[in-house]
C-alpha cells in the first residue's frame, strides 16, 4: 500500500489489508506517525507522539498477525487517545499544568481493552483542559486547530482527537463527552463521533470531570470503524461501578440493514429556535434524505430542552469542584512549596496549576453547593434534570432515534468567543441535554458551509441502542460518502 493509500484508508480496509499481508501494522503506524509529525506543528492535535512504543505495540501486533490468530479487526490498527485518559508509562497532562509532568502507572480500562486485542496507542491527544470547554482554547499546552481552516476552532473539550481522525493522523480516536465533547468537536471537524450510553463504556482512567455524565467514545472517518472501537472499549471492566455490564456487540449485517420503517422525530420548536440558517438549511436536506429511504419523520417536543445548558452548568461545575479536589498539590500534581503553611500550599499549587475556566467551574460548583444556595441551584438542577431524561424517554417510546443539528452553527474562528463564556456555553444547547439523560449521541457528517466548514447532524436513541444510531448512520454515509473529502494538512 503507498502512504497515501494508508492515510486515506477506513479500519475495516486497514484490517483488510493487514490481513492478506498486503501491508503491516509497523507500516501503517510508520505512515501515521511520519504524517503526524508533520502536520502537528500547524494542527497541535497531539500533546505526545508515543513513537517508540507504538512501534513496539505494531511489531507485537504483526507477530500476532503472523501467526494468523483469530485477532480483533481493531489489531495492528493504531488508535490515539485523549490525554485526560491514562496511559501507563506515558504522559498523561489533562492539559493541564497540574498534571505537566504525571505519567500514570496503570491503563484505563479502554487503553488495555485495546492493547488486549493489538490495537498501536498512537500518542496522546490535545484537548481542554479537564474536559472544560467547546473549542479546545482552555489547553494549557497548545490550541489545536481546525484541519479544513486553521483559523477556526475544532470543537472542543475533545478536539484534538477530532482533528487527528479528520486529518488522517490516525484512524480512530478515543474521546470523552461530558456535554458533547465527542459529538460537537466531531461535528465540526466533519467526522463521525458516537457519544455511547451512560455505563456502556467503563470510565475507569479517565480523570473524572462530572461522574454522573462523563462517558468515553470513539471518532472515526466511517460508521462501521466507531463501531469496532465501541465494540473493544465497551468490554467488561470491574472497577467502574457504573459500568452496566452490557458491551455493544458489533454486527456490520445489522449496522447495513436497510432503515425503511424506521421512526426519526424531530424537535422543530428546539431547532428552529437556535440553529442559524445555513445549518437549518443543510439539516433540512438530511432529514429529506431519510424521508426518501424509506423513514417516517415525526414532529416531536422536547418540553424541557432550552432548560439544559443551564441545568448542565450547574451539575457539571458542581461535580467537577469535588472531582478536582484531589488535585493538591501533594499526590500527583504540580508541588508549589515554598510556602509558610500547608494551606498555603494548596492555594498556591491550585492557582497556579489551574487555568482560568476550571477555575471558574470551580468556583461556580463550589457555590451551588454551597449551604443556604444548595437547593435553588443543584437540586433544582437535579430535578430539572429529571424533566430532561423524561422529554427524551417519552419522546422515544414514539420513534426510534431524534434528530437534530449537533450544533447551532460550523466552527468559529480561534478567539471569537474566548471572552465570553456564556456564549461558549450556549453553543452546546444540541448536545448537553442528552448526557443529562444518559442516552447514546452520535454524529454523522453532512457536508459543508459556504466558508467550506463542516456540518454535523445528531442523533439520538434509546439507552444502549446504538446499533440503531449506527445503522442510520450507515444508511447515510453509503449515499454520501462525505469521509471521501479530505482536509489538506
Ligand atoms: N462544552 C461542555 C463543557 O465545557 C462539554 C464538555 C465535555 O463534554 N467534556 O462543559
Amino acid at each position: 500500500m503507498s502512504t497515501s493509500e494508508i492515510l486515506h484508508s477506513p479500519i475495516t480496509e486497514l484490517s483488510r489489508k493487514l490481513r492478506k499481508k498486503e501491508c503491516t501494522s509497523v507500516e501503517l503506524t510508520t505512515a501515521f506517525l511520519n504524517h503526524t509529525k508533520k502536520s502537528n506543528p500547524s494542527l497541535q492535535s497531539f500533546l505526545t507522539i508515543a513513537e517508540e512504543s507504538a512501534l513496539e505495540q505494531a511489531k507485537k501486533a504483526d507477530e500476532l498477525l503472523e501467526k494468523n490468530a483469530t485477532t480483533h479487526d481493531l489489531c495492528g490498527i493504531p488508535i490515539a487517545i485523549k490525554d485526560i485518559i491514562c496511559t501507563k508509562g506515558i504522559k498523561t497532562t489533562a492539559a493541564s499544568r497540574i498534571l505537566e509532568n504525571f505519567v500514570p502507572p496503570f491503563d484505563a480500562t479502554v487503553v488495555s481493552h485495546l492493547k488486549q486485542v493489538g490495537s498501536v496507542i498512537l500518542g496522546k491527544t490535545n484537548c481542554d483542559e479537564f474536559a472544560m470547554g467547546s473549542s479546545n482554547e482552555n489547553s494549557a499546552f497548545a490550541n489545536c486547530t481546525n484541519p479544513w481552516n486553521t483559523e477556526y476552532v475544532p470543537g472542543g473539550s475533545s478536539g484534538g482527537s477530532a482533528c487527528a481522525v479528520s486529518s488522517r493522523q490516525t484512524p480512530g480516536s478515543l474521546g470523552t463527552d461530558t456535554g458533547g465533547s465527542i459529538r460537537q468537536p466531531a461535528s465540526l471537524c466533519g467526522i463521525v463521533g458516537i457519544k455511547p450510553t451512560y455505563g456502556r463504556v467503563s470510565r475507569f482512567g479517565s480523570m473524572a470531570f462530572a461522574s454522573s455524565l462523563d462517558q468515553i467514545g470513539p471518532f472515526a472517518n466511517t460508521v462501521l470503524d466507531a463501531a469496532l472501537i465501541l465494540d473493544v472499549i465497551s468490554q467488561s471492566c470491574t472497577k467502574d461501578s457504573t459500568y452496566a455490564q452490557k458491551p455493544f456487540i458489533f454486527d456490520q449485517q445489522q449496522i447495513c440493514t436497510s432503515i425503511k420503517g424506521k421512526k426519526i422525530g424531530v424537535p422543530w420548536k428546539f431547532v428552529e429556535t437556535y440553529a442559524n440558517q445555513e445549518v437549518l438549511k443543510n439539516f433540512k436536506d438530511q432529514i429529506d434524505f431519510f424521508t426518501k429511504q424509506g423513514a417516517t419523520i415525526e414532529t416531536i417536543e422536547l418540553p424541557h430542552q432550552h432548560f439544559a445548558s443551564a441545568c448542565y452548568y450547574i451539575i457539571a461545575p458542581a461535580e467537577a469542584s469535588s472531582n478536582l479536589a484531589r488535585y493538591d498539590g501533594i499526590r500527583y500534581t504540580l508541588q508549589e512549596g515554598r510556602t509558610e503553611s500547608l494551606d498555603q500550599m494548596y492555594v498556591q499549587s491550585r492557582s497556579l496549576g489551574f487555568g482560568e475556566e476550571v477555575k471558574r467551574r470551580i468556583l461556580l460548583g463550589t457555590f451551588v453547593l454551597s449551604a443556604g444556595y444548595y437547593d435553588a441551584y443543584y437540586n433544582k438542577a437535579v430535578h430539572i434534570r429529571e424533566l430532561i431524561r423524561k422529554d427524551y424517554q417519552d419522546a422515544l417510546k414514539k420513534v426510534d432515534a431524534i434528530a437534530t443539528p449537533t450544533t447551532p452553527t460550523p466552527a468559529f474562528k480561534l478567539g471569537a468567543k474566548t471572552k465570553n463564556p456564556l456564549e461558549m456555553y450556549h453553543a452546546d444547547v444540541f448536545t448537553v441535554g442528552v448526557p443529562l439523560a444518559g442516552n447514546p449521541g452520535l454524529n454523522i457528517p453532512t457536508g459543508f458551509s459556504q466558508n467550506n466548514l463542516p456540518f454535523g447532524l445528531q442523533l439520538v436513541g434509546r439507552p444502549f441502542e446504538e446499533d440503531v444510531l449506527f445503522q442510520l448512520g450507515y444508511a447515510h454515509e453509503l449515499e454520501h460518502k462525505w469521509y471521501e473529502k479530505v482536509p489538506t494538512v
